[in-house]
């Protein structure tokens, strides 16, 4: 198995780059963001009790999306890997996946970090907020919680990593392809 931790702020191409990793490398995609939508688009209990905390762009609580993930991974019997896309975003989360990945006998190989500047985050996310429909991204304060959210919550999660030896920092300013290309060298170096 092949199983990769997508990292890096709101709008730093996470979704955009899982995409071409997934055809790449025949992973199953899990992005807690999207699962959380999608639960709200269906009007579940889970997706009712995300929705407050997504709108006002703070996390939803840990327990809550440790279970999510840990229920999709049982799930996903017999797949080449995973991609993690939006989790974890906190330690307790990233400490909770090495156990969930310890019980299905495998481990998390590398974290694939893309860094862009807080500029550049609040332009592509007000953009995409034009035409997403997603509430988060049309308001430059909510946009501003998210990013703070980031920067005091998840990004300790970057030296969890680091302390393991997993941390591979790319530039997420650049064509799609070329970010590709430099985030694909590292998965293949690890071959
Ligand atoms: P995203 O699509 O990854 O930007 O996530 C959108 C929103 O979903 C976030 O602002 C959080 O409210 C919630 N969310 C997604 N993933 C997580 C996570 N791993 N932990 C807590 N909240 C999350």
């Amino acid at each position: 198995m092949l199983n990769l931790v997508l990292f890096g702020p709101p709008g730093a191409g996470k979704g955009t780059q899982s995409e071409h990793l997934i055809n790449k490398y025949n992973l199953t995609h899990i992005s807690t963001g999207d699962l959380f939508r999608k639960n709200i688009g269906e009007k579940t209990d889970l997706g009712k009790l995300a929705q407050k905390y997504m709108d006002e762009g703070n996390l939803v609580p840990d327990q809550v999306v440790i279970d999510m993930v840990d229920d999709k991974i049982n799930s996903t019997p017999n797949t080449n890997g995973f991609i993690f896309d939006g989790f974890p975003r906190t330690i307790a989360q990233a400490s909770a996946l090495d156990s969930l990945m310890a019980k299905n006998d495998t481990i998390i190989h590398t974290m694939l970090a893309l860094k862009v500047s807080e500029e550049e985050l609040m332009k592509r996310l007000l953009n995409r907020g034009k035409t997403s429909g997603r509430v988060d991204d049309q308001d430059e304060a909510k946009i501003k919680i998210r990013i703070n959210v980031y920067n005091n919550e998840t990004t300790p999660v970057a030296n969890y990593y680091s302390d393991q030896g997993k941390l591979n920092t790319i530039e997420g300013i650049g064509s799609i392809e070329e970010i590709f290309n430099n985030l694909s060298s590292i998965v293949d170096s690890l071959a």
